[in-house]
Parts: C-alpha cells; sequence; structure tokens
C-alpha cells in the first residue's frame, strides 16, 4: 500500500506531495515476542508467510524468558544444588570439608546469562526464520496498520494482512497493595534480589510464591506463605496441595491458609502483612520483604485496541472464539491475553494453531490436556480433570495411586516423597487425569499426556513395559491400581 504524505500542510515550502517510501506489508504481524509471538513467528516463517514480530523491549522471549520460567528455574536449580551440597550429600558418604557456601550474587549472574542466551537464540531464530523484528511499543493506527514506536529514534507504520496480539500478562497485586519493587516486590523484583530476605512473606500460595519461595528458603530465608483459599496450588487436584504442604513443612515453610490478606504496609526495612481469616481471626507477619503472587492479568495497555474496535472481556482479556480470532476478523489473539492457562507451552500452542490455520490448515488443541507443572521439589505434575472437578461435573471415576516411597529408583536417589494418582472411568477404563507429585514429576508427565491425547485405558498404561528402575513405573503401579488393586509393589 502506498503512503502519501501532504507536506504542503506542515510547511509551505514544500508544496508538493511527497511519495513516502513504501510502507511495508506482512502477511502476518505478531505483536509480542513471548512463547506465544516468537513461536508463531518461527511457524509463519516456515510455512513462507512474510512476518514481522514487534517487541518493545530490547531482548525476545517475552516473559517467559526474561523474567518467567527460564529465570525461575535457574535460580530453583542453583538453590537445589546447595541445598544437596549442604544437607544432603552426607547421606550419600560424600563429606564436604568446611562449611558450603554460595554467592547470590553469582547466582543471579549466572541466571542472567541463561536468559541472555537464550534470547539470543530466539533472536537468532528469528533471522534464521526470516522474521522482521521491529524494536518498540506496537499500537493500531487502524485494523490493518500498526504503528511502531521504539524508545528512541522514529516511529513507523506497517501494514498486517493478519495481526496476532501476543502481549502477555503483567504481575496482579491487590487495591490496596502499594508495590515498591525494593522489598514490597513481584515475582520480576525476586528474580534479582541483592540479599537473601530473613523473612520473605509470600501472598499467594500459588506457583510463583512456592517456586520463588522454595528458593529463597533454601537459601536460609524464613518463608510464610499466606493463602487466601483454605489449601496451597488450590487448582489443582486437592490431593497434591496437602502432600506438597506437607513436604514443605518439613523443609521451613509456615503455611496460613484460609487467610485473606487486608492490608500490607512497609516502614524502613520491615514489611507488615495483616491477614484475617474467615471467623475474623486477625494474622500480623512482620518480615523484611514481601512478596506479591496473586496472578497477573493480561497485559494491553498502549495496543490501541479501541481503533482497532478488538473488544475485551471484563477481566480485560482479549475476546477470541475458539480459532484464536477476535470481533475483528483479520486479528487473533494468544497466549496469557486471552482466557485460559497463563502457561509459556499454551501460549506456544495457540501460535502454531493460528498461523497453521492461515495456511489452511486444520490444527487442534485439546485444553483439557494441557499440563500444569510446579517446579519445587518434589516436582508437581497434572493433567486432565481432578477428583474435585469431576466430582463437581457428576462423573464417576476409579482412583488408583501408588507412593514413590515403595519405587526402588526412588529410595536409591532418596527421594521417597509423593505419589502417582490415575482417575480413570470405572466402565469404560479411560484415564481421566493424572496427578504426580514427586520428583521428576514435570517430565513424567509427558507419559500421561500422550496417553490420554490416544485416549488410553488404565489397562493401555499399565500394559505397556517400563524400564527399571525408573520413576515412571510408579505411572505403571498407578494405573494398575485402578483395577482390583492390582499394583505389584505395594
Ligand atoms: P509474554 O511472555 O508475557 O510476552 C508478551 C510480550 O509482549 C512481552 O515481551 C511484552 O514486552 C510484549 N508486549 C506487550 N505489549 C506490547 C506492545 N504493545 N508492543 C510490543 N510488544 C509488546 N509458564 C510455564 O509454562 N512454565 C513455567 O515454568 C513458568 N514459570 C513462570 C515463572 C514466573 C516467575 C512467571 C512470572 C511466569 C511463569 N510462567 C511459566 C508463565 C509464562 O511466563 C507465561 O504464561 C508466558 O510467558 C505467556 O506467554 P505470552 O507469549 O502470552 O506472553
Ligand atoms: P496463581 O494463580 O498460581 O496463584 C495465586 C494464588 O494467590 C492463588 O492460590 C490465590 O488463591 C491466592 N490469592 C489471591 N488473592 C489472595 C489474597 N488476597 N490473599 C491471599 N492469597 C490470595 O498465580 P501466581 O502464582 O501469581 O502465578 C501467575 C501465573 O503465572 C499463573 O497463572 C501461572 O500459571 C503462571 N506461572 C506458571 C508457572 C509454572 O508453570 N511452573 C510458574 C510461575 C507462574
Amino acid at each position: 500500500m502506498k503512503n502519501y504524505l501532504q507536506i504542503s500542510i506542515i510547511n509551505p515550502n514544500f508544496a508538493f506531495q511527497k511519495k513516502l517510501s513504501n510502507m511495508k506489508t506482512y502477511d502476518i504481524v505478531i505483536i509480542g515476542s513471548g512463547p506465544g509471538g516468537y513461536v508463531a513467528a518461527i511457524r509463519a516463517g516456515q510455512l513462507g508467510f512474510k512476518t514481522a514480530l514487534i517487541e518493545k523491549y530490547n531482548t525476545l522471549g517475552g516473559t517467559c524468558l526474561n523474567v518467567g520460567c527460564i529465570p525461575s528455574k535457574a535460580l530453583l536449580d542453583s538453590s537445589h544444588h546447595y541445598e544437596d551440597a549442604s544437607k544432603h550429600l552426607e547421606a550419600h558418604g560424600i563429606e564436604i570439608t568446611g562449611k558450603v557456601k554460595f554467592s547470590l550474587e553469582k547466582m543471579i549472574a549466572r541466571k542472567a546469562s541463561v536468559v541472555e542466551q537464550t534470547c539470543a537464540g530466539v533472536k537468532f531464530l528469528m533471522e534464521k526464520n526470516k522474521v522482521d523484528v521491529f524494536t518498540g511499543v506496537g499500537s493500531f493506527v487502524s485494523p490493518t496498520q500498526i504503528k511502531i514506536t521504539p524508545n528512541k529514534g522514529k516511529t513507523e507504520t506497517i501494514e498486517a494482512k493478519h495481526t496476532i496480539i501476543a502481549t502477555g500478562s503483567k504481575p496482579a497485586s491487590l487495591p490496596f497493595i502499594t508495590v515498591d519493587k525494593e522489598r514490597i516486590i513481584t515475582s520480576t523484583e525476586a528474580l534479582q534480589l541483592k540479599e537473601v530476605p530473613e523473612h520473605l512473606i509470600v501472598i499467594g500460595g500459588g506457583v510463583i510464591g512456592l517456586e520463588l519461595g522454595q528458593v529463597y528458603s533454601r537459601l536460609g530465608a524464613k518463608v510464610s506463605v499466606v493463602e487466601y483459599t483454605d489449601s496451597i496450588i488450590p487448582t489443582m487436584d486437592r490431593g497434591l496441595g496437602r502432600e506438597l504442604t506437607k513436604v514443605l513443612k518439613k523443609q521451613g515453610f509456615a503455611f496460613y491458609t484460609g487467610h485473606q490478606v487486608k492490608e500490607v504496609t512497609r516502614k524502613g526495612k520491615t514489611v507488615t502483612v495483616k491477614a484475617t481469616t474467615s471467623k475474623g481471626e486477625e494474622l500480623i507477619l512482620k518480615g523484611d520483604y514481601c512478596l506479591v503472587a496473586v496472578g497477573r492479568r493480561p497485559y494491553t495497555e498502549g495496543l490501541n485496541l479501541e481503533v482497532a474496535g478488538v473488544q475485551k472481556d471484563e477481566r480485560g482479556r482479549v475476546i477470541v472464539n475458539d480459532h484464536l480470532q477476535t470481533n475483528v476478523p483479520n486479528i487473533y489473539a494468544i497466549g496469557d491475553v486471552v482466557r485460559g492457562a497463563m502457561l509459556a507451552h499454551k501460549a506456544e500452542e495457540e501460535g502454531v494453531l493460528v498461523v497453521e490455520q492461515l495456511a489452511g490448515q486444520k490444527p487442534h488443541i485439546d485444553y483439557n490436556l494441557i499440563p500444569g507443572v510446579v517446579y519445587t521439589w518434589p516436582e508437581v505434575a497434572s493433567v486432565g480433570k481432578s477428583e474435585e472437578q469431576l466430582k463437581a461435573d457428576g462423573i464417576a471415576y476409579k482412583v488408583g495411586q501408588f507412593a514413590f516411597r515403595a519405587l526402588g529408583r526412588a529410595r536409591a536417589s532418596m527421594d521417597t516423597d509423593g505419589f502417582v494418582k490415575i482417575l480413570a472411568d470405572p466402565q469404560t477404563d479411560e484415564v481421566l487425569g493424572v496427578h504426580i507429585i514427586g520428583a521428576r514429576a514435570a517430565d513424567m508427565i509427558a507419559e500421561a499426556v500422550t496417553a490420554m491425547e490416544f485416549r488410553a485405558s488404565a489397562e493401555d498404561i499399565a500394559r505397556i513395559c517400563h524400564a527399571h528402575p525408573t520413576f515412571t513405573e510408579a505411572i505403571k503401579e498407578a494405573a494398575l491400581a485402578t483395577t482390583e488393586n492390582r499394583a505389584i509393589h505395594s
């Protein structure tokens, strides 16, 4: 599309109509380079679309790579090594003479270098797939034109046949909390503290609170978790929350479930958190840091959605249909900015789905089979329906459960906490849900997802030969346990 500017209006000395350079036109423009956006861009490049990716920050990868999945796992791994060295190696006959020490500064620096390498990898993939990357805030000037405003320098407007909004999410807070980013912090600041808190008060017993709480607990902080509902990780099968509470308490966590936070104040280095139970009992906690981890909110600021006519729901999420198409037919939205789990792999699948649809393919996502993982140790992983969901939906189910303590592999590595629970249809034996807490649950859940994608029965899993000794044998045993309690080793 050609673009003309009536320069005469601006400067009468140039009383002619100057043709601007041709506006760049793309088949697909993606706004936001998180796992939703950058994966969509790669798939679009693979399928031969002329593709542009707009990212407001200088590094690609979004929340996940910069301040989410990757840096949190880097710190979880480092702190796990420290904990093993300082507490668990002796039991394996390994003696460390002298005190095991850590440097938080070095841990954070290692995390930063992991992030840097990972983000650089995405940049390379953009080049490889011939995706044009624009750095700046993308905002609609019409349903088919997007203006890019960089931090410095000139704005540029590009033309898009199709646009994918992949602008993700930001940490949510509570209306009465002022996040000062020093002592009252979100996950972003918690990933780069300069000191280990003495007492870290975590508001929210969800994924972020527990993962980052465990990092600092291992490094010596007292960690208190205040959770509104009556269980931690309340959206997962309740059996997992109960087991994780037990294990984390042994590790030193304090939990205040059933407490609604009402006030958070800071005086100097002290943060005071006040919460009440449903019976009106008051809890007052004092600490030196408070991590607010009460969820994330969809992020659409600066997009100028009104100009494009794109609608949002009452929670600020871009409304999409089953094809992830907004009410404006050439504009799609994916990832944290739309309904559903706020997970990197969900965003990735959605990015691929939109692009493949535009290529005339017929992709499909089964939202029931998107696994959820908490990377504490023991890890927690789930797929399908929980017992609570099945009960609420009035669906009959049978249960097979197998404890890791009965597994040779778990005893060999001294990782005996946890279990595998399989829920199956009592009539057809189809697996309805798999819930794991224990060592390596994050990787093991893939077997359950695969089985359920193929609508396996518990008997199917029970008949598959699992290598011995492995943690995955617990999945086979739990499957056996769903029918006449046929588990071999319990
Ligand atoms: P995002 O990753 O949020 O990316 C959106 C991008 O859009 C950002 O880079 C943003 O700068 C950019 N943007 C926004 N507006 C504009 C604009 N107008 N113009 C240009 N660019 C714009 N999920 C997991 O699955 N596993 C995990 O282990 C995990 N760990 C996490 C740990 C933490 C501490 C946090 C905070 C999150 C974690 N998540 C995890 C969640 C995961 O990070 C998100 O679900 C995922 O990043 C969502 O991807 P997205 O592409 O939708 O958006
Ligand atoms: P979350 O939804 O997992 O947990 C928030 C918790 O805060 C809930 O348990 C909720 O009941 C509680 N809460 C809400 N209001 C409260 C109040 N007033 N007082 C006390 N507790 C209160 O959210 P999160 O942990 O902030 O994580 C945000 C998102 O990031 C999640 O959707 C998650 O999917 C994603 N994430 C995923 C991973 C992972 O996959 N491993 C890791 C980190 C983050």
